[in-house]
């Protein structure tokens, strides 16, 4: 039995639980906060420090990007980490992410660092409004973003991040600078490295934000072409950093082609719907990177949508009479704006897909899922 130690001790790390049991492997999480090993679903403590769990680890991985970096270098010595902190210290630093894009020539928005008001004013001028400014550093889920649409507003906006900038105490932290992206939509490519190079990537998937978070993902069959695109992207990027796992890229579309916005070194919330639409999910294929297994298959068994449960600890029980509907629940305390589980749903054809989504927006209530009954219309329209 392959022991597996997971950095972060979330949903992530529990859906890598959940997976990789029927493969006889034993995944524990660090929880970062209390520095204690615990089992993941539990959880309950199996180890005092994260030096037992490394010395009782096969292979160590992680479930988040913004792991401390004394940390992530303590599980590199070991030579368990999987992918490397390399990787892993990319994913979190806006920075280093644009210079991998650069470095393997990978289209991507214009963008400027910004770490003074002289570089905010060349920022401007180099880019051409609107502009995003992000922060290079601890970003997630569209927190820690400014947008600049009209020069008027340029004063202000400086000030809110020039307070921003002073109050911060990550060292080292400063702001990517970003033009706005006239995009089509959002979509992200999941996709895996085995040690020894092999590669395989799931279909394309469309993602919806509200307020910043990921609310809707769907997985159907895609332009042949975008998939191949993006296919290729991920190919360079994961060779260029010797990658191993599973690693997400999300993308804008613009007409044809794909620009990447950032990179998750991890399995990803826009990757869940591999539990029940994917041959081998997100979870599974990661494991069987970091233990060196053979990858499983990433085709896609039928068109499957997610559906993020957000803030909320409670649906309806009606929602489980849907046919192909499955819930997932990550056992957390509700906070607003919190990710507190997903639904899966699937059909055999789009139109099915649609139709199914339709029945749950009518289920859920519109206040906890705001813009669901809006997609679900919109998509329903579109396969009818
Ligand atoms: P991020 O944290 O970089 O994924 O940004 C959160 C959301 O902001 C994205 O999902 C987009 O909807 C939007 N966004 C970020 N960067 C850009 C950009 N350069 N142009 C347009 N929209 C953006």
């Amino acid at each position: 039995m392959k022991k597996v130690l997971v950095l972060g001790a979330g949903q992530l790390a529990r859906m890598m639980q959940l997976a990789g049991t029927p493969l006889n492997l034993d995944v524990k999480a660090l929880d970062v906060s209390s520095n204690k090993v615990v089992h993941p679903i539990t959880p309950e403590q199996i180890y005092g420090d994260l030096a037992a769990g490394i010395i009782n680890a096969d292979v160590i991985t992680a479930e988040f990007e913004h792991v401390a970096h004394d940390i992530l270098d303590e599980c590199e010595q070991s030579g368990k980490l999987f992918p490397k902190s390399e990787a892993i210290k990319i994913g979190g630093d806006r920075r280093l992410e644009k210079a991998l894009l650069e470095s393997c020539n990978t289209a991507n928005a214009k963008y400027y660092f910004v770490n003074s008001k002289e570089d905010f004013d060349k920022a401007i001028n180099y880019l051409s409004l609107p502009i995003i400014f992000k922060t290079a550093l601890e970003g997630y889920d569209g927190k820690g973003q400014w947008r600049l649409k009209v020069a008027a507003d340029a004063e202000a906006i400086w000030q809110d991040m020039a307070d921003f900038l002073n109050a911060s105490t990550t060292v080292n932290q400063g702001i990517v600078a970003e033009q706005m992206v006239p995009f089509d939509r959002e979509i992200s490519l999941v996709g895996v490295r085995r040690i020894n190079g092999d590669v395989a990537v799931y279909p394309l998937t469309e993602n919806h934000h509200t307020n910043g978070i990921l609310t809707v993902s769907v997985a159907a069959p895609i332009n042949t072409k975008l998939q191949e695109q993006a296919g290729t992207v991920f190919k360079a990027l994961s060779d260029k950093l010797n990658y191993v796992g599973v690693m997400a890229i999300e993308f804008f579309q613009v007409g044809d082609q794909l620009l990447v916005n950032e990179i998750a070194p991890r399995v990803h919330n826009s990757g869940h719907w591999t539990q029940q639409g994917a041959d081998t999910c997100q979870f599974e294929n990661h494991l069987r990177a970091i233990c060196d297994l053979p990858l499983g298959s990433t085709a896609l068994v039928r068109p499957t949508a997610m559906v993020n449960i957000i803030g909320e600890d409670t649906i309806p029980d009606e929602v489980l009479a849907i046919a192909s509907v499955s819930v997932h629940w990550y056992n957390k305390g509700k906070r607003a704006g919190r990710k507190m589980g997903h639904i899966n749903v699937s059909g055999e054809h789009e139109l099915q897909l649609a139709q199914r989504l339709q029945n749950l927006a009518d289920i859920l209530c519109p206040k906890a899922f705001p813009d669901l009954n809006d997609f679900a219309k919109k998509y329903l329209d579109k396969q009818s």
